[in-house]
């Protein structure tokens, strides 16, 4: 039976999308092989990458001086390639917001003045600096940004205007709100959130950003030489770039990420709602920049907390637990989680109210 899969990632995919995959397992389109055999250089297989870096421009109106590429090593081997494509006069401002953008700071630090410009760290990273009040660095490279904090669920409800170029890490929200992507220098993502199994990332940067990575930059990590060889030079994570494919036809036959950011925005107000109308859970992250993606919430006692999530885990509704930086539990409600999977939550958290109040 499958289960209601809250998880912050890898994470819960569309079933039919799930079924499709199985049903043409063994035989890829007509060629008599897996997609997880074939050749990468093969033409069914050229077709897939360039299917899904179509769909990527499309739903995300990508323009067209922007390169879509598919890559390796996840969002945290981006951490490094940030700085090693852009960071040519040696200094860059970053935002720390959570766990993950100050994991991308320190590393930062390693190539040269990585300036952290903003914190919220004081009130355990439950909101976003005022990015208007913000004192950015002269001559920064680019601005880095952590736009959805999947630990401590805040994300940004204003992005920065500021002179550098704004580097983004979208990991757990991309496909889940409008974005204007022409604002970005840079936008990357682990697909394994919202778009695809582990093993692929995704990374749209405007090419006249990219054209001279640092001297030191492998090149496995140069924008430029994986855009000049459309993600393939060298083997691809065939099988996750398939699969994202796949998730990312299903999303445009949902109506596109417009369509999808209404049914986020409606099923985290279901659960925000409840969660603040009920004196019994918790969640502390200020209204304004609280993530539609995922929902950290409490109920107070560390004992209640781990009893919640063992029943829930009996009544179907799985990886509720916390990030073990914050506890509690945490509803990861990406784009494949249903509104049918938002109500049974709040029906089994009502319950499990009553039952322990
Ligand atoms: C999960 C996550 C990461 C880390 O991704 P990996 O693919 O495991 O390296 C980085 N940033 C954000 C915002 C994430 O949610």
């Amino acid at each position: 039976m499958r289960v209601y899969n809250f998880a912050a990632g890898p994470s819960t995919l569309p079933l039919n999308v799930l079924k499709k995959a199985q049903e043409e397992f063994l035989d890829f389109s007509g060629t008599g092989m897996s997609v997880t055999e074939i050749s990468h250089r093969d033409k069914a297989y050229d077709a897939i990458v360039k299917d899904a870096e179509k769909l990527v421009r499309e739903l995300l109106n990508v323009p067209d001086d922007y390169c879509v590429i598919f890559v390796q090593g996840g969002a945290s081997t981006q951490f490094a390639a940030v700085p090693l494509n852009l960071m040519h006069s040696g200094k860059a401002d970053y935002i720390v917001t959570g766990n993950f953008a100050k994991k991308a700071w320190q590393e930062g630090q390693i190539y040269g003045d990585a300036v952290k410009i903003g914190d919220s760290s004081d009130k355990v990273y439950t909101y976003i600096p005022d990015v208007d009040k913000l004192n950015y660095s002269e001559n920064a490279d680019y601005v880095h940004i952590t736009s959805n904090n999947t630990i401590f669920g805040s994300r940004y409800s204003k992005f920065p205007e500021c002179k550098a170029p704004i580097v983004a890490d979208m990991s757990s929200e991309i496909f889940s709100r409008e974005i204007d992507v022409g604002k970005f220098g840079v936008i990357y993502a682990g697909a394994q959130k919202n778009l695809a199994p582990a093993g692929v990332t995704i990374v749209i940067a405007k090419r006249s950003l990219i054209q001279n990575p640092l001297k030191i930059c492998p090149t496995m990590l140069k924008w430029k030489v994986q855009d000049e060889n459309g993600s393939l030079y060298n083997t691809p994570p065939a099988f996750s770039i398939y699969m994202a494919d796949l998730v990312l036809n299903d999303l445009k036959q949902k109506g596109g990420v417009k369509a999808m950011q209404e049914v986020n925005e409606y099923k985290a107000k279901l659960l925000y709602d409840f969660i603040d109308n009920s004196s019994f859970y918790t969640n502390s992250v200020l209204p304004e920049y609280r993530s539609i993606m995922n929902v950290p919430f409490v109920t107070g006692s560390a004992e209640l907390d781990a009893k919640f999530i063992a029943e829930a885990k009996k009544a179907g509704l799985v990886s509720l637990k916390g990030h073990r930086l914050v506890g509690g539990m945490r509803a990861s409600i990406y784009n494949a989680i249903p509104v049918e999977g938002v109500k049974a939550l709040i029906k089994f958290m009502k319950k499990f109210e009553t039952e322990n109040k």
